[in-house]
């Protein structure tokens, strides 16, 4: 996975707004968001465009249309004044004159009403002058937030003062005229024009009012038509940018999941049909539970892998010791725990000896050293079980405790038998608490790898089993003369790096013959078992004890200081000796004569040396037996070697 500072800005502002690297729960919380969004911003928008519809339909149903309502009843009654007016003109009686004059009186008074039902806004009734009845009631609103309303209303009302002054001059006028107390003529005609003006100008404003009205009825309507139309517009411009952005989203989505699943299903049928490289990587192209996936399966590949390489590796491997080696080597580099030990189990099931780290001090040990005595005592070897204090505090009893450690240590099951156990050891750092998860996958990637060796352990194992015996002699467990041949290079090698002397001693029983002769074979052979261990008990662990043939052997003597050898013959004469070998009837008393020559220092070649040992074993034999006889070169008397 690239660091997203390796991106380009682009890339990494892509990345962001397309949540490649959130969790797939939250990508499809924040894509249901954006859905949301989307239908939000149309909604809004249908919204507000109908809010202004209303406003605008309120203006003209609740307002202009009353208020236009009633301004046609003014202009009618006005007309019908006119009428009226002209009407009163011409009569000639009294009844006709004082009717109309009534009539005008009424439309007069509704007109006022109208206007101030126009000013205050509210119901008004209106009646028929005829027969009285109520023909409707308009309900009407207040012109007050109208300014031209407000202008309309103070001309009306001026012009209605001036109609009402002017009607009352005419009609008194005309009862005069009616009464012969006026004449007719001029003066009437003048006092009927300047009402009829006053009701024509009345009208005409009523008009041009009302066609105001009207207008705006009309840009209203025309304002409504606007809002339908940019609403409609916006809600699909919307709608079609949602679609674009959902769409691409959906795609970018889809692809961030499909893609790196393919890759992994692609993998792993390459891996179910053998045919995959396991190096191979996925590329892990987001921080999600995707990359997290594709990260878990390359782990998984490489564990594969690693596994693979590991067996192969280990197969090959020349020695148990490198095999161990190599196992220890995992643990510390691909699991990173450095704290363990490798213990395994003699073939006698009764010894186990650390072999990695190697020479491992007791001191060094995180069990009692008993354990290596009597393996039974290690709960892991006893019972075959993974021992885990973890599990169960104080679990062993072996364990020392006062290391403060946890220990966790498996079996080796090999060929059914606990053939070896792996310790390992953990502790706290820095006061911190063990992390115990952390420490069981790895326990677990551990066992993985031990399981993979079990059987090249066997193997090994086996096979050093049966090395060993072909180089050892059955009768008394020593090499035999076949060891000497296959590894003396192996040990004249090591004394010459250290600059160290090589002692040589040949030894022969003396008079062996008449053991046979006396005894019988049996006992023959028990007392070559018992010189091989008198020897033993003569020389070093490091030294190397050699049945050379019948009853002859060869000591070499590992890193001496030169002159030394001989002392050691020495020894070894004397044990024997002084020792009483047991025999079925009693013991006997048998001496050994011995034959002593260092390396280098008596000669260049080591077999060379070896037949000084033999020449100074003879001199032994023929000087009175039971002494040990350091080689002389004047002993030598063949011409060269
Ligand atoms: P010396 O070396 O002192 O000259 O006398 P010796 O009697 O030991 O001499 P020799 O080399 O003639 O005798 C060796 C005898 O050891 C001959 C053989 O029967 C016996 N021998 C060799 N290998 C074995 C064995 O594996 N078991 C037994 N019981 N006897 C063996
Ligand atoms: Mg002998
Ligand atoms: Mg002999």
């Amino acid at each position: 996975m690239k660091d997203l500072n390796q991106y380009s800005l682009a890339s990494r502002l892509v990345r962001l707004i397309t949540f490649v690297d959130l969790p797939i729960k939250l990508k499809f919380r924040l894509f249901s968001l954006g859905v949301l969004f989307w239908f939000t911003v149309m909604a809004a928008l249908t919204v507000v465009g109908m809010v202004g519809i209303n406003m605008r339909y309120d203006k003209i149903v609740n307002h202009a249309v009353p208020q236009d309502k009633v301004v046609q009843k003014v202009i009618r009654n006005l007309q019908a004044m006119t009428i009226d007016s002209s009407n009163m003109l011409k009569a000639e009686d009294h009844v006709t004159v004082e009717r109309l004059q009534d009539l005008s009186f009424k439309r007069l008074r509704d007109v006022r009403d109208f206007s101030s039902a126009l000013a205050l806004g509210g119901a008004v009734n209106d009646y028929s002058h005829d027969s009285g009845k109520l023909l409707e009631t308009l309900n009407t609103t207040s012109l007050s937030i109208n300014p031209e309303g407000v202008l309309y209303l103070k001309s009306l009302n001026t012009l209605l003062d001036e109609i009402d002054v002017s009607y009352s001059d005419f009609f008194t006028y005309k009862l005069q005229v009616l009464n012969k107390e006026a004449p007719n003529g001029e003066h009437l005609d003048g006092r009927y024009k300047t009402l009829e003006n006053h009701i024509s100008r009345a009208s005409e404003i009523s008009v041009n009012f009302s066609s105001k009205l009207s207008e705006l009825y009309h840009t209203s309507s025309t304002k409504i038509s606007e809002i339908i139309e940019v609403t409609i517009f916006a809600i699909i411009g919307v709608l079609l940018v949602a679609i674009l952005l959902l769409v691409l989203f959906t795609k970018w989505i889809v692809q961030s999941l499909a893609k790196p699943i393919k890759a992994i299903i692609d993998q792993i049928h390459d891996v179910g049909t053998g045919d995959v490289d396991l190096t191979n990587k996925i590329e892990i192209t987001s921080r999600d539970e995707i990359g997290t996936l594709s990260q878990e399966f390359n782990g998984l590949m490489d564990t594969v892998y690693s596994m693979s390489t590991f067996k192969r590796v280990i197969e090959e491997d020349a020695t148990l010791e490198d095999v161990y080696a190599r196992i220890g080597d995992v643990f510390s580099r691909e699991l990173k725990i450095d704290d363990f030990v490798i213990y395994e189990v003699n073939d006698n099931q009764r010894d186990m000896t650390p072999v990695y780290p190697l020479a491992l001090s007791s001191k060094e040990m995180a069990c009692n050293s008993d354990i290596l005595t009597h393996c039974d005592l290690c709960r892991a070897k006893k019972t075959s079980h993974e021992i885990s204090s973890l599990a169960y505090p104080q679990v062993c009893k072996q364990f020392k405790e006062e290391t403060g450690k946890t220990h966790i240590c498996l079996p080796m099951i090999i060929g059914g038998r606990t053939g070896g156990v792996v310790q390992f050891l953990f502790h706290g750092e820095g006061g911190q608490a063990i992390n115990v998860p952390d420490i069981q996958s790895r326990i677990f990637k551990a066992e993985t790898y031990i399981k993979q060796a079990l059987s090249v352990l066997e193997a090994k194992r086996l096979m050093n089993t049966l090395r060993e015996s072909a180089l050892k002699d059955p009768l008394t467990g020593l090499y035999n003369r076949r060891f000497l041949q296959d590894h003396a290079n192996h040990v004249i090698s090591g004394v010459l790096r250290r600059k160290k002397t090589l002692g040589l001693i040949m030894c022969d029983l003396d008079y062996f013959k008449q053991v046979n002769d006396q005894y019988g074979h049996d006992v023959g052979d028990t007392v070559l078992k018992e010189t091989a261990t008198l020897i033993n008990k003569g020389v070093r662990d490091t030294d190397i004890v050699i049945r050379f043939g019948g009853e002859e052997f060869i000591i070499l003597l590992v890193d001496i200081s030169p002159g030394d050898a001989i002392l050691v013959a020495e020894k070894i004469r004397k044990i024997f000796d002084e020792a009483k070998i047991k025999v079925p009837n009693g013991s006997i008393h048998k001496t050994l004569s011995l034959g002593v020559s260092e390396f280098p220092g008596d000669g260049e070649g080591f077999w060379q040396c070896i037949k000084y040992a033999d020449v100074a074993l003879y001199n032994a034999k023929d000087t009175g037996r039971n002494k040990a006889v350091r080689f002389d070169e004047e002993m030598w008397t063949g011409d060269e070697f």
